[in-house]
């Protein structure tokens, strides 16, 4: 049975995802730091492996690979979709703001990558990255989330680069604006009006829109797909309107 470890999983777009591969026949590591929202996710799920896990704390990350090795013997695929969300401009941003969504968002993604590729190597598996529109545009607020999610998109094809070589593919789903957790803490209803009129298809995406990409992007059907940032955006990076 194909196994994936998604990281983020107790809510949102990773639950979603969770759900998908649930459905498509695969098991899924769930990787979370909130262990209440983790249990009652994984609650009546069956093939999950729920595991407490702070993506920017390099002990946590050794300790979650070990297990999942313990738990499933092979990855086929990597979801790095934990993620924190600041919007303000740079002159508002104070350092440990900065470094808590670097934590979260950049170094979440090298330490879970550099711990789980080896058990991808073996089985040539994927990997995909959650970035964001605001890793593709630049805009007058989140200077450290933007600065994390365009990180990520570089990050995604040196992985794609260094890891060709043992089949092991690497993309980014780049989302728009979807109504979660995250985004209800962040955007105000200015930037929900601006996102409905720069959005083509003018709403905010679902979770399982996402996942939809993020599945597909880990299955055989995407096997010469590497390198590549898919915006699952509703067309916002298409057109190129301003963010407030
Ligand atoms: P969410 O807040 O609903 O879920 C995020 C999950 O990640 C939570 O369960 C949280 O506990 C977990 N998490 C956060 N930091 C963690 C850490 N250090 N270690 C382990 N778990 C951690 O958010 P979401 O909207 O589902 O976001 C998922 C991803 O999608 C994020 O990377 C986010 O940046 C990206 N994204 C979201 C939107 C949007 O509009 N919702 C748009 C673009 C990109």
């Amino acid at each position: 049975m194909k196994t994936a470890v998604v990281t983020g999983a107790a809510r949102g777009i990773g639950l979603a995802t969770t759900q998908l591969f649930l459905a498509e026949g695969w098991r899924v590591a769930m990787i979370d730091r909130d262990a209440p929202a983790l249990t009652d996710a994984a609650q009546g799920l069956k093939n999950v492996h729920p595991i407490l896990c702070d993506v920017s704390i390099p002990e946590q990350v050794s300790a979650m690979a070990a297990e999942v090795a313990k738990a499933f013997g092979r990855v086929d695929a990597l979801v790095n979709n934990a993620g924190v969300a600041d919007f303000r401009p740079l002159q508002d941003t104070d350092f440990a703001t900065w470094r808590e969504v670097m934590a979260t968002n950049l170094d979440g993604v090298f330490l879970t990558s550099q711990a789980i590729i080896p058990q991808l190597k073996e089985t040539r598996g994927a990997i995909v990255n959650i970035a964001s529109i605001s890793g593709l545009r630049a805009s007058t607020l989140r200077v450290a989330y933007g600065t994390s999610k365009a990180a990520v998109i570089h990050l995604t094809r040196q992985q794609a680069a260094e890891l060709g070589e043992w089949g092991v593919r690497a993309n980014c789903v780049a989302p728009g604006p979807v109504d979660t957790k995250l985004a209800l803490a962040v955007h105000s209803p200015a930037i929900r009006t601006a996102y409905h009129d720069a959005i083509p298809l003018n709403r905010y995406g679902t979770e399982r829109e996402i996942a939809q990409t993020i599945v597909f992007l880990c299955s055989e059907k995407a096997s010469y797909v590497t390198g590549q940032v898919i915006a699952a955006d509703g067309g916002f990076d298409a057109v190129g309107v301003g963010l407030p």
